[in-house]
């Protein structure tokens, strides 16, 4: 008889009492333990065979990661542990983060948000995670408590691959921390998925927008595009486009060409890779207009 699930091997659950402990025992261990949040993806992996780990560390307690801090000038801090209801429920984060709050809202169900983490999401280092574009659009940094203490990894440089990020044996990340949004700006994220909810993205695009008096068009706008990419990926050209030229009608599906250019998608159960393109620049059009009307007055 063939099991499609055969259901989870044999671990040791390892539950330290700080994060000293937790950096130590995972850099001892290397390839044999791995830190866990919610579990909602490293679960899934394990059942299927794609991680054969001997411990499991759960780094959800420790030190202060279950806590949303907001401060009016130095910005947001996102515990590691909070979970993605959490952060659609936040009245700051609506406030003045609301695109983290939509790019949650898409992920999965209510139910699987209960333990799902952005920083899970972000860790796990899928070029599919819903709440990465907004993420990486709104300059988060994150905090990691390695071997020798804290550090700060941008996500501009954090993602290597399908799965593989600057984590080393022993990192932990403690938080995830996001200055204060430009003034005036304005962000969307638009998740092209097979079904309204619980799937993952065919496409996902995050567009975010704000006047800039230094930039030649008199705006910047930055763009993040899932599941095109074996990363999360910046069409940087995209971006030169609407900060060096008039944002024009011509000018916007221009940068929406050059977002299409920038991808180098699959083909897959959930879509061709021609698919792909063809919607990276119909939303990147889009969202560059729905954010420009907010921005710019609708001029
Ligand atoms: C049914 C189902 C539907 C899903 N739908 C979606 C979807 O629509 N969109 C989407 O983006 N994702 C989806 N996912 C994937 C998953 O839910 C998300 O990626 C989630 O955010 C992962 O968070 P987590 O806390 O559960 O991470 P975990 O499973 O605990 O960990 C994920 C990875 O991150 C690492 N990690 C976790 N925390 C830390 C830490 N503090 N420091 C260092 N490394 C860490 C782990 O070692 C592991 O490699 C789905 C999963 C399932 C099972």
């Amino acid at each position: 008889m063939i099991t499609a699930h055969p259901g989870l091997p044999e671990f040791d659950y390892i539950w330290p009492e700080s994060l000293i402990e937790a950096s130590k025992f995972l850099a001892d261990h290397p390839g044999e333990a791995i830190p866990f949040m919610g579990g909602t993806d490293i679960f899934v992996r394990m059942r299927d065979g794609f991680i054969k780990s001997k411990y499991l560390v759960d780094v959800k307690c420790l030190e202060e990661s279950d806590r949303i801090t907001f401060d009016p000038e130095a910005g947001l801090s996102l515990g590691a542990a909070v979970n993605m209801n959490r952060v659609i429920a936040s009245p700051e984060i609506q406030q003045v983060y609301p695109l983290l709050s939509e790019a949650a809202h898409t992920v999965a169900s209510y139910q699987l948000r209960t333990r799902a983490t952005v920083v899970g999401n972000l860790c796990n280092a899928s070029p599919a995670g819903d709440t990465t574009g907004a993420c990486v659009v709104l300059d988060g940094t994150l905090l990691v408590h390695g071997v020798d203490g804290f550090r700060t990894e941008s996500l501009k440089t954090f993602f290597l691959g399908p799965g593989k990020t600057r984590l080393k044996p022993g990192d932990i990340v403690r938080a995830i921390q996001f200055p204060l949004p430009p003034p005036g700006y304005s962000a969307r994220y638009y998740k092209l998925g097979r079904n309204a909810s619980g799937d993952l993205a065919i496409v996902g695009v995050t567009v975010l927008g704000f006047p800039d008096d230094s930039a030649p068009s008199g705006y910047r706008f930055r763009i993040a595009l899932a599941s095109v990419a074996p990363v999360p990926l910046v069409p940087l050209e995209a971006e030169k486009i609407l900060t060096n030229e008039p944002i024009t009608p011509e000018n916007i599906t221009k940068a929406a060409r050059a977002a299409m250019d920038a991808c180098n998608p699959i083909s897959d159960v959930r879509g061709s890779a021609r698919y792909r393109k063809l919607m990276v620049r119909n939303l990147t059009e889009k969202l560059i207009r729905e954010v420009w009307q907010k921005i710019g007055n609708g001029r």
